[in-house]
């Protein structure tokens, strides 16, 4: 696996490890052809924010490339607020706060440290639904757990040992593309 880690990746890898493979594999190819519908009502959430029109004040990051090199992580972040120092990434829908979800926010706020600004509050936001969800800034324990799931996603082959859970493959936007899924 290259040696940067793609911010966006994380959470699939929380998900299973195989689907970073797909991940990685089809990310050139047009999403229409495994997406699902859910996934595809997600990615329109996002898409304001990844053509930069969701909010033209001056304060406001939106969409911006980010990177650690503590890490080795690159990525993006939906919203920051340099003002009141507030990170937000947005979801479609939460239901569950999953790891992935977690994950996702540190690795966000340390290349925002990393990159000179400092984050004083981080939330997730559920646009169905418009709730707010506020993730205490991360401490040692999160941070070193940061690593050690990248170390992870660096050593990941498709040849480890694993064990399947058909209710995620159920799930799974990659199902019809994985040998495991029957
Ligand atoms: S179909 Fe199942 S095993 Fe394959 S990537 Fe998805 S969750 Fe993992």
């Amino acid at each position: 696996m290259e040696d940067n880690i793609k911010i966006s990746t994380l959470n699939d890898f929380i998900f299973c490890p195989r689907s970073i493979y797909f991940h990685n594999l089809y990310s050139s190819y047009d999403e229409h052809l495994y997406q699902s519908s859910y996934q595809t009502r997600g990615k329109n959430a996002h898409k304001n924010i990844d053509s930069k029109r969701y909010c033209s004040k001056k304060e406001i990051l939106e969409g911006i490339d980010v990177f650690s090199e503590e890490f080795g992580l690159i990525g993006k972040i939906d919203l920051f607020n340099i003002k009141n120092k507030t990170l937000v990434e947005r979801k479609n829908k939460i239901k569950t706060i999953y790891e992935g979800y977690y994950l996702q926010v540190y690795a966000q706020f340390y290349c925002l440290l990393e990159m000179g600004y400092q984050v004083k509050i981080i939330k997730l936001y559920s646009i169905s639904d418009n709730k707010n969800y506020y993730i205490d800034l991360p401490g040692d324990s999160e941070k070193n757990r940061l690593f050690e799931v990248i170390n992870e996603m660096k050593k990941f082959s498709l040849e480890d040992p694993f064990r399947q859970n058909q209710n995620k493959c159920n799930m799974c936007i990659y199902r019809n593309l994985c040998d495991y899924d029957e």
